[in-house]
């Protein structure tokens, strides 16, 4: 069997990368998204192991010197992480897994494995960018300022990433992304062992 793919999804705060990952989810049953551990405090009905694995600073400073943590960033005071076993079991055990890193993340990622498969998600205008951070009602002005100036800084990495979709309506967002990833798990290195097969009959 081959292992399924690594898909790292980035894009500015407000993109909406959440809602396209669990779109992806529904159309793509054989995917699973990566959980990731962090310092930051649950946020209303979130729990520990669904959508996050929450830990204080010194257990996440423990799980990065063990070497339990492949990648990790700091944003907004604290720290996300990707945890490295139960990626790799999902991704040797056959299934894609996707991932909603930031974009230091995504890159940082890539280079540990480079097997890695990343998208950047682009809003469709700044100004829309705009409408979605006001829409969600949880951020003051300021906060909206400070994330659009640092969505600036985001967008300028887009062409370190492998493919760009712009996020203009969720369900064509996530049909572009799941057509990437079925044009990955045909790339000859993912099927080479289908062509010796056939060679050895
Ligand atoms: P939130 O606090 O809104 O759930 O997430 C904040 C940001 O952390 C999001 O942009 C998300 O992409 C990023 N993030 C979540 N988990 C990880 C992770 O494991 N590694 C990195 N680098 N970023 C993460």
């Amino acid at each position: 069997m081959s292992n399924g793919l690594i898909v790292s999804i980035s894009g500015p705060s407000g993109v909406g990368k959440g809602t396209v990952i669990g779109k992806l989810r529904e159309m793509l049953p054989d995917s699973r998204s990566s959980i990731s551990v962090t310092s930051r405090a649950p946020r209303g009905t979130e729990q520990d192991g669904v959508e996050y694995y929450f830990r204080s600073r010194e257990e996440f400073e423990r799980l990065i010197a063990e070497g339990e943590i492949i990648e990790y960033d700091e944003y907004v005071g604290n720290y996300y992480g990707t945890p490295l076993t139960p990626l790799l079991r999902m991704s040797r055990g056959g299934q894609n897994v996707l991932l909603d890193l930031t974009v230091a993340g995504s890159l940082a990622l890539k280079e540990k494995f480079d097997e890695t498969v990343t998208i950047f998600l682009l809003p469709p205008s700044m100004e829309e960018l705009r409408n979605r951070l006001e829409g969600r009602g949880t951020e003051t002005g300021e906060v909206i300022d400070k994330r659009m100036a640092q969505a600036q800084g985001e967008i300028a990495d887009a062409p370190k990433f492998d493919y760009v979709v712009t996020n203009r309506q969720v369900e064509q967002a996530a049909e572009e992304i799941a057509a990437i990833m079925l044009a990955e798990a045909c790339r000859y290195k993912r099927r080479s062992e289908a062509v010796t097969t056939l060679l050895e009959e």
